[in-house]
């Protein structure tokens, strides 16, 4: 028999597709197995999906936007299609146009990754109709999993232990309030629709009920067009404890333990582990098998997670969601048991069993996934945009994965998930793997966006982190660790250390010059190259005003200056003014374009460097050892005593006048809260931002009257533009007439 399927397998391979469609209309065609498939979705995952099958011999379609036309997803596929215009909503959450795609370029299954329309089961129906296969669960599974209260009531009466709260249908706001003093303060408000951990409200009193629950009701429909609610015990110490399950379409389900993601900053997750830290065996299996019995519930197949919430005060665990669809976060999981999800994914949808059974599922070692954003910490993890001038992620490995999207030289855009990489280690155990987690953070360069690296190795650092006691307040707790004081950092304690480092950049710049003599920057708009030059044989001093980042989020920086003597014997003598620490014989040795040996009075050391200008301002970063210095030097000027975000500001909005609020991110404007000459208090929100993922409502930093105010609902404006003015005075409209009191 297995011959004789294999025959007719080779024979379907070899048919044109064309021919086939000659003997099946699109709706009445059979199931056919997959040779080709479209991906439908972009940066990582979209990669990560064509190499799988790639390795399965399956030939890849991709579909891009106009930001993506030269991304790597693209060309990592064997075809592409364009699907339209950057907004996702234009482009990769057209429906029907990727089902287009798929049909023109003859692929038989879509697969559409995570986020975009991966949960969406119009488009997963869209699929079936039209004979394609879509790699994914059943449309069913998803629309019962789309709704958080059916959802709960479906895992209710499957055994599924959940959140103590009220899935009902009754609405009315008395008798919700009824509901919340029998649960018992904190409550938590969810909407029934939506994600994100939009529209929560955490009531800590019966008497901010009313207000919390219409709140949550107008943000509900704002965002989802659905304002039903329910209500939950807010637990007050939990960790996110995530199940990934597996079925196939002969009714097998299994899962391949959990995975920790406790660690989230604005309901997002960063750090991502597998096997979850400090919980027994015992919890181990009831959490597996209640995962199992979630996914049966559903009649589910392909790859799902099962979320849980765990109480640590209690030791108890509730279901909290089912996402029907691959993880972001799948590798750890993929790391600890062998196996590749989308391969077994690709398989399912072909109508395969699933290869192994429950028991012989392996747990092997332990597995971290750092992910690696572009984002602004200081400024709240807003998203950043930019060009990625320099990007030299850690080679991978058999224990290294690095999943990104992006190569050198590409734009992260405001339109997308501003997530440039997935770092993923294993170690034998929790302590190897994370060692290992550290070590590639340090070692993981990038230039020319902001990036949470820094951030992320200052979680892996953290000795709470090392023990395993993580929970989802995690950051808010150990916030004061996390955000270093400028003025406490080991940086300034260690004055001399500081100097060496300034000297070695000092040193690995004066190498770079030789770079500069290179096509890619005038020389004449090279600090290098700016009088007086250095010249061999000759004494030449020149002084450099250096800005160096604080991570603290306060508007302080460190400036200081060096002055750098080019000696006879072909060294340097380093001078660096503000920290005191005078006259450090430098001498440099060029290993490649980025690598360097700098001999710091007597010890050399190892140091990796890129340089870029952008806006009249050249950036110069220095990584050497797990530290990473990022320094500014404003071509021909010097740094005032501002920080950068005011200095960009600044330049930026010379034309501004005094008191505008200026864009903190490049983003859309989707709501604006209040109109010109308008009162408004000190911290009120006046409108809201859009960009990658998330929203950011700008407020008023002073009472007055809102003036200048030009941008609408619906506008994109870009990073530093600015959206209003607030005065003092009074201004009013007249017939058109403006008056001002
Ligand atoms: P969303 O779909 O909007 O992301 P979830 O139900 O997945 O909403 O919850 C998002 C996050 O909110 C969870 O990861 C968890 O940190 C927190 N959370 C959810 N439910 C509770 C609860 N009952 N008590 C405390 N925190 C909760």
């Amino acid at each position: 028999m297995a011959s004789m399927a294999s025959v007719l397998r080779r024979k379907l391979r070899v048919q044109p597709f064309l021919l086939q469609l000659r003997f099946f209309s699109a709706e009445s065609r059979p199931q056919q197995r997959i040779e080709k498939i479209l991906v439908a979705n972009r940066g990582e995952i979209a990669c990560r999906i064509m190499k799988t099958a790639k390795r399965l011999g399956i030939r890849t379609v991709a579909v891009y936007s106009d930001a993506d036309k030269d991304s790597l997803h693209v060309k990592s596929a064997d075809e592409a299609v364009r699907l339209g215009p950057p907004p996702a909503r234009l482009s990769y959450l057209n429906g029907s146009s990727i089902v287009d795609a798929a049909i023109r370029t003859g692929a038989q299954a879509i697969h559409p990754g995570y986020g975009f329309l991966s949960e969406s089961s119009g488009f997963a129906k869209l699929c079936e109709d039209k004979g394609l296969t879509f790699v994914g669960p059943p449309a069913s599974a998803i629309q019962d999993m789309g709704d958080k209260s059916a959802s709960k009531r479906i895992m209710g009466a499957a055994g599924v232990p959940l959140v103590p709260g009220y899935h009902g249908s009754n609405q009315d706001i008395e008798f919700m309030k009824l509901e919340a003093d029998k649960i018992g303060y904190p409550v938590l408000i969810k909407p029934t629709h939506g994600g994100g951990g939009k529209g929560m409200r955490i009531v800590a009193t019966p008497k901010e009920f009313a207000d919390s629950f219409l709140g949550a009701q107008r943000e509900a429909a704002a965002s989802f067009g659905i304002n039903t609610i329910l209500l939950e015990k807010y637990i007050t110490q939990p960790r996110h404890i995530e199940v990934q399950v597996f079925g196939d379409k002969l009714g097998n389900v299994l899962h391949l333990y959990e995975r920790d993601c406790s660690v989230q900053r604005r309901h997002q997750k960063i750090i991502e582990e597998a096997p979850a830290p400090n919980i027994t065996h015992d919890f181990r299996s009831h959490l597996g098998q209640a995962a199992v019995s979630a996914a049966k519930a559903v009649g589910y197949h392909s790859a799902g997670t099962v979320e849980f919430i765990v109480d640590t005060l209690s030791g108890r665990f509730y279901f909290m969601e089912m996402n029907t669809r691959l993880q972001v976060e799948h590798p750890v999981t993929e790391m600890i048991v062998g196996q590749d999800l989308v391969e077994w994914q690709i398989r399912v949808a072909n109508g395969e069993p699933l290869p192994i059974s429950q028991s012989e599922v392996p747990l092997s070692g332990h597995a971290f996934e750092a992910r690696i954003y572009a984002e602004n910490v200081p400024r709240g993890f807003l998203p950043a945009t930019g060009v990625l001038h320099y990007y030299n992620p850690v080679p991978a490995s058999s224990t290294v994965r690095i999943e990104t999207g992006v190569a050198q030289g590409d734009t992260v855009s405001m339109h997308y998930d501003p997530m440039i990489a997935k770092l993923v280690v294993w170690g034998e155990d929790r302590g190897a793997a994370l060692v290992k987690l550290k070590d590639c953070l340090s070692r993981f360069q990038v230039a020319g966006v902001p990036t949470n690296i820094n951030f992320l190795q200052k979680l892996a650092n953290h000795e709470e982190f090392k023990d395993g006691n993580v929970e989802t307040h995690f950051i808010e707790h150990h916030k004061d660790d996390l955000f270093v004081d400028p003025n406490n950092s080991v940086l300034v304690k260690e004055a001399h250390d500081k100097a060496k480092s300034v000297a070695s950049i000092v040193a690995a710049c004066l190498c770079e010059k030789d770079n500069y003599a290179s096509a890619n920057f005038p020389g004449s708009l090279s600090i290098w190259y700016s009088q007086p030059p250095f010249r061999v044989h000759h004494n030449a001093t020149r002084t450099m005003v250096f800005e160096w980042d604080n991570e603290s989020g306060t508007n302080s920086s460190n400036l200081f200056t060096i002055s750098i003597t080019y000696q006879q014997d072909g060294s340097y003598l380093a001078e660096v003014g503000e920290v005191g620490s005078a006259g450090v014989e430098v001498k440099p040795i060029h290993l490649d374009k980025h690598n360097f040996t700098v001999e710091v009075d007597g010890v050399s050391m190892q140091v990796n460097l890129a340089t870029y200008v952008e806006g009249g301002v050249e950036h110069i970063h220095v990584w050497h050892g797990s530290e990473h210095y990022q320094f500014r030097q404003k071509l021909g000027l010097e740094f005032s005593e501002e920080d950068e975000t005011q200095q960009k500001t600044n330049l930026e909005n010379a034309s501004h006048p005094p008191g505008s609020i200026v864009a903190p991110m490049a983003g859309l404007v989707v709501k604006v809260l209040l109109n010109n000459g308008m009162k408004v208090d000190q911290g009120q929100p006046v409108l809201v931002l859009e960009a990658m993922k998330m929203e950011h409502v700008v407020k008023s930093p002073s009472s007055g009257y809102i003036h200048g105010l030009q941008v609408g609902a619906g506008q994109q404006v870009s990073d530093g533009s600015c959206l209003f003015i607030v005065k003092v005075s009074y201004c009013f409209f007249f017939f058109g007439s403006h008056y001002k009191t």
